[in-house]
């Protein structure tokens, strides 16, 4: 017995092991290398199209080890998508284990995201004693910059902005060393042969020259003195510029919003610990978790630490977007200030930020005092990324550094997809690649309105395309006729002659939601609900506030909002008091509304307006687009309670006001909360369920009488609004089910969403349903998210239209 067992620990065996996933330039060779040193094993690794191909020779016991620990701890950047082994027959050929320089071709999947400084470099800058004290662009395998500097695949030094500085003897003897921190590092810099940082003045007074980094003073050192004596100054970052001044100082705060034209959107902060960002916020450790993950992303967190910053720093909301240092400069840099700073993008509102020096120098100048520059190019323009935790779980709001261009492996029976190139939408854009079974999700984009976001755009389909080697035979875009990306998609199929699938709006949200979550191809349909500002119907209206019977295939409009028509279009977006006046129009008519609310503010504040123009052209139906959304019923209940009536100074800043007003203690007690009520209408056969708003409007303006506050009035809004979307749900799943379709899953989409109240009220009225409720989290739930629907819904187009051929 004995024997039988010693003889199989000894028995030596070769395996190969093919792993999948985001493995190339994440340090993952080195890794499997030391691993294989540790058990004694020989045998080879390698990259390849398919991602990592190990070859392992020696005792079964320890190959399994070694297997153990690297799924149990793989490299900090790597995921491991699947891990396939393959037993040979073979005998063992090889005398100690290698790493295979590798002929890259085929899948690119070398391409990772930027990630954070990782702790032992951090500790490294911050010693006295190392070559790297002090030094501002220190990174290794597990962090660094990756996407932000790549010029073309594969990704290696001199595809990179690093390609300018040649390596001294010190790094190139540290690229070359398996056993080191630095092997294949490829942005590896040091004092000696690394890029440089400079402190430069712009605001055209004469300078004694530029301050450089190892000079005295030290150029990060002299800037943070500048940021803690109240100056405002341009910091180069990893994806662009950043602005930046100390957040506890009014004076500065105030004077950067007067100077960036940007006169309410919330400011992002940047603090050197958790110690310092729990002063002024709370951070669960889920939330701490992801400021210390290497996306480093910016985490809205609830502002109620002892002690408080500025009201200019966030106006009228109740959270605050945190980050922590992710770069090595930013650790130098933040070392010598004990309290929060400003970092805001580099850029004056609804321009993409800057990432040029000459360009920095020029478009900052007039914000700016100084400038903090280095001279390694930032080749792809990345934001930081946003993240919110509700409902248990972490929401991405905008999807960039740290994540992008991450790959997403498909749900199943998405496999044989060919590859496609999906638009996405126009506002907070992104785009999405197909390839090998997986999607690639591009970075935030922006507001593609702006020229320059634009521009930026189609820069980006460019580097992806060339990145990715993707050559896609199928293009998705959203159905709306006036969409730019969709415009470009049209474009682009004509002029290359390849299939154009054009999806709905809301329909690319539910399919956004369903692969994010993994609902394989073939799963059935789920009750869609799509709550938003606005997408392009199948009707020619606009809409917002959708019930879809939906899978990847199709979908079937179930219910929806009341139409309500847009006062002027667009420009019922930016006033939002236009919203308002259509709704108690629409629900009350005017007359009704003076005779029995007269004596409010709102009353008299909305007899101002020029009424008399605005219902001509309701009467004649001039500039007034019906629209059943539901981003602009809070608007319009948001401007009713004089949160943001005359001006909408940013996208959405009526709901984040109303969701920042809700009281919380009058949410408590659940199902038996007050909450305003809505009408939710049985539908004639074949006609449309709707949920109606006129009592809402009632009880709502009958609390207003009353002198309710603003809070109580919110949290009823969004308790009653939640009874409604429940409560539509209940009647449509009900109503299909009756045809025969059984309904297993509810899927939530949509930026309304992104309300952290109104998604957990919701779910926790739907919860009685006894449904499964999917929501979005790694994928935005607002327009970024809709690249990677549509990406879906054409892929199923396609692969049904292939099935049917072949039946
Ligand atoms: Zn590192
Ligand atoms: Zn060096």
């Amino acid at each position: 017995m004995a024997r039988t067992r010693k003889a199989a620990q000894d028995s030596i065996v070769v395996e190969t092991v093919r792993v999948r996933g985001t493995v190339q330039g994440v340090g993952f060779r080195p890794t499997v290398w030391r691993l294989a040193q540790g058990e004694g094993l020989a045998g080879t690794i390698g990259n390849d199209g398919g991602g990592v191909l190990i070859r392992l020779e020696g005792p079964e016991l320890a190959i399994e080890r070694l297997l153990g620990r690297l799924e149990a701890s793989p490299p900090p950047l790597a995921r491991i998508e699947s891990i396939e082994r393959k037993r040979l027959d073979e005998a063992p050929s090889c005398t100690d284990f290698r790493i295979i320089e590798s002929e890259t071709t085929g899948m690119r999947t070398a391409v990772a995201a930027d990630a954070a400084i990782c702790p032992a470099c951090k500790a490294e800058i911050l010693s006295p004693f190392e070559r790297r004290s002090r030094y501002p662009f220190a990174n290794c395998t597990h962090c660094g910059p990756r996407f932000s500097i790549i010029r073309a695949a594969p990704y290696d030094r001199a595809r990179t902005s690093m390609a300018d500085f040649a390596l001294c003897a010190d790094c190139a003897r540290e690229y070359r060393d398996p056993a080191d921190r630095r092997f294949h590092a490829q942005p590896i810099a040091c004092p000696v042969c690394g890029p440089r940082v400079r402190l430069i003045r712009l605001d055209g007074r004469l300078d004694g020259g530029a301050v450089e980094s190892g000079g005295m003073p030290d150029a990060v050192e002299a800037a943070a003195c500048l940021i803690a004596r109240g100056e405002i100054l341009a910091i180069k970052g990893i994806g662009g510029f950043h602005i930046a001044c100390d957040a506890t100082d009014a004076a500065a705060v105030a004077r950067l919003r007067e100077r960036k034209h940007r006169d309410a959107k919330p400011f992002a902060l940047m603090a050197r610990d958790l110690a310092v960002i729990r002063r002024y916020a709370d951070a669960s450790d889920a939330e701490c978790s992801v400021l210390e993950s290497p996306a480093a992303p910016i985490v809205l967190l609830r502002a109620n630490g002892p002690e408080r910053l500025p009201q200019a720093i966030a106006p009228g909301l109740d959270q605050l977007g945190f980050m922590l240092p992710y770069t090595p400069l930013h650790v130098l840099i933040m070392q010598r200030l004990d309290r929060p700073v400003v970092m805001t993008s580099g850029n004056l509102s609804d321009e993409p930020q800057a990432i040029d020096n000459d360009e920095a120098a020029e478009r900052l100048g007039g914000i700016a005092d100084f400038a903090l520059v280095h001279d390694r190019a930032i080749v792809n323009r990345i934001d930081d990324s946003v993240l919110r935790f509700a409902a248990g779980a972490p929401r991405i709001l905008r999807r960039a550094r740290g994540y992008a261009p991450g790959r997403m492996a498909l749900p199943p029976g998405f496999e044989a997809v060919p590859e496609i190139l999906a638009y996405g939408g126009e506002l907070k854009s992104t785009f999405c690649l197909v390839k090998d079974g997986a999607a690639i999700l591009s970075q935030h984009q922006g507001d593609l309105e702006n020229a320059a976001t634009l521009a930026d755009y189609e820069k980006n389909l460019g580097l992806y395309a060339a990145l990715f080697e993707h050559h896609p035979a199928v293009l998705a875009a959203d159905r709306h006729p006036e969409y730019l990306p969709a415009k470009h998609a049209r474009e682009a199929a004509g002029a290359r002659g390849l299939q154009l699938v054009e999806v709905q709006h809301h329909h690319a949200h539910i399919a956004s939601c369903l692969a994010e979550n993994g609902r394989a191809r073939e799963a059935g349909p789920v009750l869609g609900i799509a709550l938003d500002g606005l997408g392009f119907g199948d009707d020619g209206t606009l809409w917002g506030g959708e019930f879809l019977l939906a899978d990847y295939a199709g979908y079937r409009r179930l219910g929806t909002f009341k139409p309500v028509p847009m006062l002027g279009g667009a420009q019922a977006i930016r006033e939002p008091w236009r919203s308002t006046y259509a709704h108690l129009s629409a629900a009350l008519g005017w007359q009704d509304f003076a005779a029995r609310y007269g004596g409010l503010e709102l009353c008299s504040f909305l007899d101002r307006m020029p009424r008399a123009t605005l219902d001509a052209m309701l009467r004649r139906g001039i500039n007034t687009p019906l629209a059943s959304s539901c981003g602009r019923l809070f608007d319009a209940v948001a401007a009713a309670l004089g949160l943001c009536r005359e001006r909408a100074r940013y996208e959405g800043e009526g709901a984040m006001l109303l969701e920042a007003a809700v009281d919380r203690a009058a949410l408590e007690g659940g199902d038996h909360a007050p909450a305003y009520p809505f009408a939710v209408h049985r539908p004639a056969p074949g006609d449309l369920a709707y949920i109606d708003t006129l009592p809402m409007w009632q009880a709502l303006l009958d609390d207003l009488g009353r002198g309710t506050p603003a809070g109580v009035i919110a949290a009823r809004f969004h308790a009653g609004l939640a009874r409604a979307v429940a409560a539509m749900a209940a009647q449509a799943i009900s109503n299909v089910e009756a045809e025969g379709v059984a309904i297993d899953t509810i899927a939530l989409s949509g930026g309304c969403f992104q309300n952290r109240v109104l998604l957990e009220q919701v779910m926790a009225r739907l919860a009685a349903l006894g449904r499964a409720v999917l929501t979005q989290s790694e994928v935005p739930s607002n327009d970024g998210g809709l690249a990677l629907g549509q990406a879906c819904i054409a892929a199923a187009a396609v692969l049904n239209e292939r099935g049917q051929a072949c039946a």
